[in-house]
């Protein structure tokens, strides 16, 4: 393929070139004329940019929460809007309704809820967290494969359907079923997204080979960097690449000290990093102090790093930067959670909330990542607001530590595996690609996925817009 016309992201020159693309990687760049029969893409002066990388993200949980269903007030008050919801529920197999209250049908037993839905499995979470609701399908399925939890009632020797504190055996029942993942990776490539680093702390063999199965299936798209367990590593990679291993911190219910240096220690006898969940001071300090004691991560492995870092005051910021770890960090928290900042957080605190150019200060390699679906998982969101610090309701937090919309553009540009790397374009490079429908000059002041035209895998489009000229073959 042929994508001719484009302006290249940080080339010397800002003249229009032309990328071919050869077996997944990057082969030419320069003034090429399309070889008979090749697929040419007129890129029309539009930015040609290394596809962007979310450096956190769960995707598991963001495919859960897409394909759960409101079942309680206000979108649903009664049986017959439940009724409906259930009915117009997308996809096939398992529905997942969430936020279910008594108020719109009391306590409905299987045989109540077949009744609204005969044929699907459905689980349906109660508001307080602590109890699910099941249909007959939904019973049957789970018992095919897991003995029933004392937590599942009987009322004369049948299941009620209701299950009671027994996420744990609900998860294991439910291992066989892990949502698919094929349309989160549509709306990931539609943001120019072409990798993920899969953050999740209890990633394990089991997650591995359902990722390995989404991958070879073809549905999701993006290349995979899993974190996660310590156990990972054992597993056969297939399609994705091992990551980190992740310490996933408690403020209020810290590890043990030794065994979390420990843990440090064997990570890195793996060859991996440690990427450790720092959302509080206490927990940034703990783990500057384990990675102080375990020493730091052998030269051939990826660095390790503080996910982030949502309150890192100067001194610490300097001690980051001596133990030579990277940050990764969402700057969108600070547009979708700036309000409730501005009233939970110490007023002491808040300039060290979320900070950016601090660390590009201190030269500390920075990168960023959704943490969807606990943010957006819309990495121009995440830009956007690097770029204006500005909370929802227009407040502005922390205007020092705003970056260049440049600078904002590199937190997604950076090699996952060593996030001090950015990548490039150039030959010899993976032909992970997003082209923007306008040069850079145009779309640094909108920082809009709306400008994403097409997104590239190793050379194939997994993405392409609709109201934008198709690649189209050159009659040679
Ligand atoms: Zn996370």
């Amino acid at each position: 393929m042929l994508i001719r016309g484009a302006q290249i992201w940080a080339a010397d020159s800002a003249a229009a070139q032309d990328v071919r693309l050869s077996g997944g990687t990057i082969a030419a760049i320069g003034r090429l004329p399309p070889l008979p029969g090749e697929t040419v893409l007129e890129a029309q002066g539009g930015l040609l940019l290394p596809g962007l990388h979310d450096h956190h993200i769960h995707l598991p949980a963001l495919a859960a929460r897409r394909a759960s269903l409101v079942c309680g007030p206000p979108a649903v008050t009664s049986e017959e809007t439940l009724a409906a919801a259930l009915a117009a529920a997308p996809g096939q197999g398992w529905i997942r309704g969430i936020l279910y209250h008594e108020s719109v049908m009391g306590l409905p037993d299987a045989a109540a809820l077949d009744r609204l839905m005969p044929d699907r499995p459905l689980r349906m979470q109660h508001r307080s967290g602590r109890m699910w609701l099941l249909n007959s399908p939904a019973l049957a399925l789970l018992l095919s494969g897991a003995e029933p939890h004392p937590g599942l009632k009987r009322e004369g020797g049948r299941f009620t359907g209701h299950l009671f504190d027994a996420d744990g055996w609900l998860r294991a029942a439910l291992a066989s079923q892990p949502p698919p993942l094929g349309e989160i990776s549509r709306e990931l490539a539609a943001c120019g997204i072409t990798g993920i680093t899969e953050m999740s702390p209890g990633n394990d063999a089991a997650t591995a080979a359902y990722f390995g199965a989404e991958i070879a299936s073809g549905a999701l798209a993006q290349r995979c960097l899993l974190a996660g367990t310590l156990a990972l590593a054992e597993a056969p990679q297939a399609g994705w690449r091992l990551g980190p291993a992740k310490l996933h911190l408690h403020e209020a219910a810290l590890p043990d000290f030794d065994a979390t240096v420990r843990f440090v220690a064997q990570a890195h006898a793996q060859g991996r990093a440690l990427a450790s969940h720092c959302t509080t001071e206490t927990e940034l300090v703990f783990t500057l102090a384990a990675l102080e004691a375990a020493g730091a991560a052998p030269g051939a492995a990826m660095g390790d790093r503080v996910e982030h870092a949502g309150i890192a005051p100067d001194h610490l910021i300097a001690e980051v930067a001596r133990l030579k770890l990277a940050v990764v960090s969402q700057p969108h928290f600070i547009a979708e959670r700036g309000d409730q900042y501005r009233t939970d957080v110490d007023p002491a605190d808040r300039a060290a909330l979320y900070r950016l150019r601090a660390f590009l200060e201190a030269e500390v390699p920075l990168a960023a990542g959704s943490d969807a679906p606990f943010g957006s998982g819309d990495p121009w969101a995440g830009m956007r607001a690097a770029v204006s610090r500005a909370t929802a309701s227009g407040a502005i937090l922390g205007a020092e530590e705003a970056l260049a919309p440049e600078q904002a553009l590199a937190l997604y540009l950076a090699d996952p595996e060593r996030l001090g790397r950015q990548r490039r374009l150039a030959p010899g490079e993976a032909a992970d690609l997003c082209l923007l429908a306008r040069p850079w000059a145009e779309a640094r002041g909108r920082l809009s996925a709306g400008d994403v035209r097409a997104t590239l895998v190793a050379g194939r489009v997994v993405f392409q817009r609709v109201d934008e000229p198709p690649a189209e073959r050159h009659p040679g």
